[in-house]
């Protein structure tokens, strides 16, 4: 008989919610008392007598944004127009959802002496910056390489505050790269294209054996999971999860 306890359903309220990139919203909710996560883990929110409801149902799997150390849970996601995000995106602060979880095995390895590689399309950042933040705040030994992947900057979420995090811990480095710069009105001078071998190359010189973590939409991970193993990378050596429903 399994000694593993199932975590229970909990409510949970809304907080806050704002625009961090164009067309995508964080929503902070408060954290339960005891409700305990590690970074890269997600969780499953029901909305509860929603004013409006479709055939994909009152549920969705979001990675939890925010650190461990972070006194609120968030989440961010991509507006698109299907009725749970109409809801999440009206309801008023203070309504109250429910929480299951947390899941997920997408967690950062102990093995310290190896660094840190993520790759992230668009709101596949949501694990990494939880991440990304917790080893800012326990001053981590370890190094960490963000690749991050978007169209334009004004659809990166998190963009700022992944820039700034540099300064909290010397140890991490953003390389971030936009795909379609000819559609964006903002300047850029830092890598265009999608993340591919020879940027890897360029930005890990030196760095021997890491290990990697990709999550983000089932077509961007399966390409980049491709792309690693074509590389000779070893499948133990890297850690993923497909964000399903995009
Ligand atoms: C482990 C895990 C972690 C996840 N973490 C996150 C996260 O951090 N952030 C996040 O945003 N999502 C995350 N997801 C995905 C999330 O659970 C939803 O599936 C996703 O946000 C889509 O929800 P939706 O309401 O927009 O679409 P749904 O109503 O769930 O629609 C599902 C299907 O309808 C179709 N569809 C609906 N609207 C559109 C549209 N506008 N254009 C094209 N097709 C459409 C798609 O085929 C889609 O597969 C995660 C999923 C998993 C499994």
């Amino acid at each position: 008989m399994s000694t593993v306890a199932t975590p229970s359903p909990v409510m949970s309220l809304l907080q806050d919610r704002r625009d961090i990139a164009d067309g995508t919203m964080a929503f902070r909710f408060d954290k339960p008392p005891g409700w305990v996560f590690e970074p890269g883990q997600f969780l499953d929110m029901t909305l509860r007598n929603p004013v409006e409801t479709d055939a994909e149902g009152n549920t969705r799997s979001f990675s939890i944004a925010s650190a461990p150390d972070e006194d609120t849970l968030m989440i961010a996601t991509r507006m698109r127009d299907t009725a749970f995000k109409r809801v999440l995106k009206t309801m008023p602060i203070g309504t109250a959802v429910t929480i299951e979880g947390p899941s997920g095995k997408l967690t950062l390895q102990n093995d310290l002496t190896r660094s840190a590689v993520f790759l992230a399309g668009g709101i596949g950042i949501t694990p990494f910056r939880s991440m990304l933040v917790q080893a800012a705040h326990q001053k981590r030994p370890q190094r960490l390489v963000l690749f991050y992947s978007n169209r334009r900057p004004e659809d990166a979420p998190f963009l700022e505050d992944l820039r700034a995090l540099q300064h909290d811990n010397p140890r991490y480095s953003l390389v971030a790269s936009m795909s379609e710069m000819a559609r964006s009105h903002r300047p850029w001078t830092g890598e265009t294209g999608l993340i591919d071998q020879a940027m890897l190359s360029r930005h890990l010189d030196g760095t021997a054996a890491p290990l990697y973590y990709i999550a983000g939409p089932p077509g961007m991970v399966k390409a980049l999971h491709a792309m690693l193993t074509a590389q000779s990378v070893n499948e133990g050596d890297i850690h993923a999860e497909e964000f399903l429903g995009y």
